[in-house]
């Protein structure tokens, strides 16, 4: 039996009438571009995140481009953020000619690491951004505890980390703002590219909502320099309708996380860590073996998929060579990047399937 790293089938099948009375809707409306659905969907994500404002935009690298820019970041700051995430970590950073500044993570939650956040903060340090990685927030007490004493913003990517919680608090509620995805292998994917950025700071969400609409206040007034980059409304529709199940296909991702220890316990395999006062939802079930390369090679000959996030820590990536760094110089990421495996993971997974992977698993050792 082959196993596809995601299967959407069950997730569209169940939004599948009011995604379609949706799109009738905008079609017959004509209303393509923002109007009621997009902002209903917005009304929807920030009462379920537990805060007050979210606006929509195209991706999640624009939302955490939008939010940084609305905080002011430009040339001469620096920004903190774990080298091992993706990639669009870094690069909404250098979009607002910012330095982007690596920091180590944790060994047990691939989580920035607080001894070595705290070892990069200088006099020019405007923003920390913990990455929520796989499903499981970082440090938030730890972080926030850090950035106060420095009177420095947090900014939560919580791109992968979609109604995963913090000591009850949910991503994106505990930082200035938090950033979401949603292209389609989030947690909360939509048909297309989107995103959306979550704040109780009414000017943070003022600035996002002009950036995203060319910087305007009215239809004919340009207050500052924006963009073109606005959730698209049809998915905003796609979104509303997945929103409603995300806390049960969560809990079903949980089901499956919980099958996957039980059928690698003792096998040698490095299991994900649901650390204390953190909810994990397993957007990416991740684990860690030694000789990788071999693992995934016995997996494709049985038909299972694997994929890699993420095999280059990003201080070590081509684009950043001139940031600065060099191997070594973040030996938890370094080692973790070449041990890290994600096995299939979505929230319909069988029983069957999570006992294939894992007996392909356990062949391959
Ligand atoms: C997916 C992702 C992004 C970027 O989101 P896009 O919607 O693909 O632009 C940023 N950060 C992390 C951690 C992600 O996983």
């Amino acid at each position: 039996m082959s196993v596809p790293f995601i299967d959407f089938t069950e997730q569209n099948k169940a939004i599948q009438a009011e995604v379609d009375a949706g799109f009738k809707r905008v079609v017959e409306k004509s209303a393509f571009i923002m109007g009621p659905d997009v902002k209903k969907f917005e009304e929807e994500f920030a009462a379920y995140c537990g805060v007050k404002y979210a606006a929509g935009v195209n991706s999640g690298t624009d939302a955490l481009y939008m939010a940084l820019a609305a905080l002011n970041v430009g040339p001469g700051d620096e920004v903190i953020l774990p080298t091992f995430t993706f990639i669009a970590t870094a690069l909404c950073v250098s979009d607002t000619g910012a330095r982007v500044i690596f920091a180590d993570i944790e060994e047990d939650t691939y989580n920035i690491s607080a001894d070595s956040l705290k070892k990069a903060i200088t006099s020019k340090t405007k923003v920390i951004i913990p990455v929520h990685l796989y499903g499981q927030m970082a440090n938030m007490d730890e972080i926030k505890a850090i950035a106060d004493k420095h009177g420095i913003a947090v900014l939560e990517d919580a791109c992968q980390a979609h109604g995963t919680r913090y000591k009850g608090v949910r991503s994106g509620a505990s930082g200035r703002a938090g950033c979401f995805s949603f292209y389609p292998t989030k947690g909360l994917g939509a048909w297309g590219d989107g995103g959306i950025v979550v704040t109780n700071d009414e000017k943070l969400n003022h600035m996002v909502c002009m950036l995203r609409d060319y910087g305007r206040t009215d239809r004919y007034a340009h207050k500052i320099k924006g963009y073109n980059s606005r959730l698209d409304t049809l998915q905003a529709v796609v979104l509303s309708a997945k929103l409603k199940y995300l806390d049960q296909w969560n809990d079903m991702r949980k089901k499956v996380a919980a099958l996957y220890a039980r059928e690698l316990a003792g096998s040698g395999v490095i299991l994900p860590k649901n650390a204390a006062d953190r909810e994990h939802v397993y957007q990416t079930y991740a684990v860690r073996v030694k000789n990788r390369d071999q693992v995934m090679e016995a997996l494709k000959a049985k038909g299972v998929a694997s994929l890699i996030h993420y095999p280059i820590p990003i201080h070590l990536q081509e684009a950043y060579r001139d940031a600065g760094f060099k191997a070594g110089d973040f030996p938890v990421g370094e080692k973790v990047a070449h041990e890290i495996l994600s096995l299939p993971m979505f929230p319909h997974m069988t029983e069957a399937q999570v006992k294939e992977v894992a007996q392909a698993i356990k062949g391959a050792l």
